[in-house]
């Protein structure tokens, strides 16, 4: 499904994503783990389309797509969501109108017809439920003073409302405490599915005891320096990045 060849990206004249090969096929859960200022956030903005970043070589295909010559809201239209690790305040929308306004965008953008909103209102009223918010909250301008933890359960709402094919979370257990990471976790769970694959980005192990992945990866200095099964996390979290950092 994403397939990731030779990346290299930069920042101004830094070069943060240097030769970054990755494969998650579908139906499959791989983690992202390593050193602050390894490259996590970067791939998953460079994989979204924000500007700023520069692709210098290398590849990135969703479904055999070419995800680098489509712009940030055609890739959004193609399935792809990114759960940000410092989610965005927009004061002045509500965030159920952002949300509705992005599906019905990317409806738009497939050749869907609108979701109505009586409809949306159930689905949304449906999955606050799940998630445990308050429904109130998502009349409030989007994140405007939410809490760390609101802001989170909110990202995973939007996901679950617009259900991509293709999920990035990058560090969405930050600031959770341990009830509001078994919600969140179970949001994000009750997502998986054959068609669907995500990239969880994480800089501890925790996590991954709640959302199980299939491969987890190391990312360090700009690239996958090592590659195996869940049980790599749990070595990561006994011996830390350092002889990672050093190979590299
Ligand atoms: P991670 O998410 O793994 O902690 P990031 O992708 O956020 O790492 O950052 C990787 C490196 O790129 C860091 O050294 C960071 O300081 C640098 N970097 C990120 N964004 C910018 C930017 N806009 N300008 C300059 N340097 C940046
Ligand atoms: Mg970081
Ligand atoms: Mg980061």
């Amino acid at each position: 499904m994403l397939s990731l060849r030779n990346l290299h990206a930069r920042v101004g004249d830094r070069e943060i994503l240097k030769g970054l090969t990755l494969e998650v096929p579908a139906g499959e859960v791989h983690a992202i783990m390593g050193p602050n200022g390894a490259g996590k956030s970067t791939l998953s903005y460079v994989l979204t389309g924000r500007p700023g970043y520069e692709i210098t070589d290398g590849s990135a295909e969703l479904d055999g797509v070419d995800l680098l010559s489509l712009e940030a809201d055609e890739r959004a239209a193609k399935g792809l969501f990114l759960s940000f690790q410092y989610p965005l305040e927009i004061p002045g929308v509500p965030a159920l109108t952002f949300i509705r306004t992005a599906l019905n965008a990317q409806r738009k953008a497939r050749g869907e017809p609108e979701m109505s909103a009586p409809d949306f209102l159930k689905r949304a009223r449906a999955c606050a439920t799940d998630l445990k918010m308050d429904f109130d909250m998502l009349k409030r301008p989007l994140n405007v003073g939410f809490s760390g933890g609101e802001k989170k359960r909110m990202e995973i709402l939007q996901m679950a409302l617009l259900s991509p094919r293709f999920m990035i979370l990058d560090e969405t257990d930050s600031g959770l405490d341990i009830d509001a990471l078994r919600i969140v976790s179970d949001g994000v769970n009750a997502l998986r599915g054959p068609d669907r694959s995500m990239l969880v980005i994480t800089h501890y192990q925790r996590l991954l005891d709640y959302i199980r992945p299939d491969r987890v990866h190391v990312l360090a200095d700009g690239r996958i320096a090592a590659s195996g099964g869940p049980e790599l996390a749990l070595e990561l979290e006994r011996e830390g990045y350092d002889k990672y950092a050093r190979a590299a």
